[in-house]
């Protein structure tokens, strides 16, 4: 497992070139996407410094954490949500990165426990209208923000995107800019969206450039993921 901490020290690297080409603060957090990998990948990464893990199934999501004795590991949700799931991932996540539709917001709220803090949530933007992943357009997106605003358990924190695949890095760059630029607006007081979840990592020092605060990287920290999960 040396060799993941030989990734995290490329990529923290890379994106700190990619923080001081773009002239702004270092405020990128790293989210290491475990989905797909063992146990003891997450343990390496963890030692390594990692403390943040996203996870895209709910069922291996909760196999890792009950085999897992990590203090203090902040866990995210970045997969499409079931409603049936949404007790589980109210329970046992810390921050939902893909939050599409009012029911599943509704559900979070009234199912996050009375003991934990409220739910950090991130909208997903879907500019392209793709059908085979999630989010919302522009106006779909300022709809459900004026709704989060008004649940109780959520946190409203941010945006997150997967641009469509095959893009030039000017295509994707645009397609980020875009994101940012939608932040910015829906930003008021009270409601700061601060975290933009942009970029993997095929694309995310172009994610840099355009503002991502959150970087999504699974492979190139943990290289090949095994198929059909673990
Ligand atoms: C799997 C996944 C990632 C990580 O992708 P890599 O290309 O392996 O870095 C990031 N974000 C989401 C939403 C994912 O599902």
């Amino acid at each position: 497992m040396t060799e993941i901490t030989d990734h995290l020290a490329i990529i923290e690297r890379r994106v700190a070139a990619a923080v001081r080409a773009a002239d702004r603060p270092a405020d990128v957090l790293i989210l290491a996407v475990s989905k797909g990998q063992p146990t003891a990948a997450i343990e390496a990464a963890f030692h390594a410094g990692i403390v943040d893990f996203g996870e895209s199934y709910i069922d291996e999501a909760v196999r890792k954490m009950d085999t897992l004795a990590l203090p203090a590991v902040t866990w995210h949700f970045i997969g499409r949500i079931q409603s049936n799931k949404t007790r589980t991932i109210a329970e046992k996540f810390d921050w939902v990165h893909t939050i599409d539709r009012a029911k599943i917001a509704e559900r979070l709220s009234a199912q996050r426990p009375a003991d934990k803090p409220p739910l950090n949530v991130l909208i997903q933007i879907n500019l392209a209208g793709e059908p085979q992943k999630g989010g919302v357009d522009e106006a779909g997106a300022a709809a459900l923000a004026a709704l989060v605003d008004d649940l109780p358990r959520l946190k409203l924190r941010g945006l997150m995107t997967i641009p469509p695949a095959g893009l030039t890095p000017a295509e994707a760059a645009d397609h980020f800019r875009r994101v940012a630029s939608l932040a910015k607006r829906l930003a008021r007081p009270g409601r700061p969206l601060d975290m933009l979840s942009m970029g993997m990592s095929g694309d995310f020092e172009t994610a840099i450039a355009c503002g991502s605060t959150c970087v999504r990287i699974g492979t190139a920290l943990f290289g090949e993921r095994r198929r059909g999960g673990v």
